[in-house]
């Protein structure tokens, strides 16, 4: 034990030294298959050309004033993720669970003005929405919540998936918001039913709640929809995203529409570095890029990537999850992944992430390739190959 940095990951023996597109490189000019992306992060691959010369760009102009003053760029991010998402206004924060923070925030100031005086939140079990402590007691994950006294009472806690069960909390007089992903990322690639938005939405409503989406994770094209919930007919009243947002540039955003509007006025938050002209920036050149055609090309290349596997080990148990380039294999549970992340990377240079409940999670750039999504294909193919001999 000799290093510096708290020990709260458990990292892999690697380190990268240069990126580009979707290809990792050690030191020593060796090329891993990056289907990872940061954890759902790089969404246009490692230094898109692009988002690197808005960079070094606006590094060299302007990087930092205040939101004391007005700021051109936070603006113009402002119009284009709102445009984007359906939304209409959006508080620039630097990570997810600070988005989420923002989102819980609102959501007790709107309870605050209808009278409610110990507001709770609807929460899913297998959610994550972050390491904050109000965002850990929001999260399911008992290892993430032990020993930081969570806020268990604003919270009530039902199975994800199920419109049935928020139905059942109808006319609760201290709910007063729904906070959920639209496909589960940490959880475990869990996805809904197809009209699981639209009851929820009805449901919130009927009972004036908030609808909140946590698109930390499924935001900004990962799913081949700017937002997962453009697969449904619905419009949430708060929305936050983080991940794609930089493309590596932590800034996270929490953006509201409908009942939502109109809550925050002048020093109900703020953030110091919250939507600088530099990470503002970044906003406008990823939501510049990112076009219709690259979303598209995640929901091929996703689509094949689950149909191929799916072809070849669906008879052994193996089933996809996922939509877009969000992409998980839940494996059966003889299959032992403890060592796969492992294998993968050493045996296949493969980038690769497992999650909860027997899941290999793969998170490739929405713009990989034809050439390398066959190649993704193969390494994966090869991989599976290993894990179920090793398994008999
Ligand atoms: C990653 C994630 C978060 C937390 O984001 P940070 O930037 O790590 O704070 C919150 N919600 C979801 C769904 C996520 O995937």
């Amino acid at each position: 034990m000799n290093s510096h940095i708290m020990p709260t990951y458990a990292r892999q023996p690697i380190s990268f030294v240069r990126g580009e597109g979707s290809y990792l490189y050690t030191e020593d000019g060796t090329a891993y298959l990056d289907a990872l992306t940061g954890i759902a992060v790089c969404g246009l691959g490692h230094c898109h050309p692009a988002i690197t010369q808005a960079i070094t760009e606006q590094a060299s102009s302007l990087v930092h004033t205040s939101n004391l003053f007005g700021i051109d760029w936070q603006e113009k991010a402002a119009d284009k993720l709102c445009q984007a998402a359906g939304m209409q206004q959006v508080f620039f924060a630097n990570s997810g669970a600070e988005a989420n923070e923002c989102a819980l925030k609102i959501a007790r100031l709107y309870a605050h003005n209808q009278g409610k005086a110990k507001p709770k939140v609807i929460v899913m079990e297998n959610s994550f929405h972050g390491r904050t402590l109000l965002t850990v007691s929001a999260t399911a994950n008992p290892k993430a919540r032990a020993g930081f006294y969570t806020l268990d009472d604003e919270f009530v806690r039902v199975p994800f998936g199920e419109a049935d069960a928020v139905a059942a909390l109808s006319g609760d007089p201290d709910i007063c918001a729904v906070l959920v992903e639209p496909i589960q990322g940490e959880g475990g690639l869990h996805t809904p039913p197809d009209d699981y938005l639209e009851k929820l939405s009805k449901i919130c409503k009927d009972n004036d709640w908030l609808l909140m989406l946590d698109e930390v994770q499924t935001g900004n094209g990962r799913t081949g929809k700017y937002f997962a919930y453009q697969y449904s007919t619905i419009a949430p009243d708060v929305l936050t995203t983080a991940k794609g947002l930089g493309n590596g540039f932590p800034i996270g955003a929490c953006m509201v529409n409908n009942k939502a509007v109109g809550l925050f006025g002048a020093g109900s938050h703020g953030s110091t570095y919250g939507g600088t002209p530099l990470g503002s920036r970044v906003v406008c050149a990823v939501y510049d890029v990112l076009d219709e055609a690259i979303m598209d090309n995640a929901r091929t290349q996703g689509d094949a990537i689950r149909a191929h596997i799916v072809d070849k080990f669906g008879a052994q148990g193996v089933s996809a999850r996922g939509r877009g380039m969000m992409i998980g294999f839940a494996m059966p549970k003889e299959v032992d992944l403890t060592e796969a992340v492992n294998i993968a990377r050493d045996q296949h240079h493969l980038i690769i992430n497992v999650t909860g409940g027997n899941v290999i999670r793969l998170l490739p750039a929405l713009n990989l390739s034809k050439q390398d999504t066959d190649l993704l294909i193969d390494k994966m193919t090869d991989l599976l190959v290993g894990l179920f001999n090793q398994s008999h």
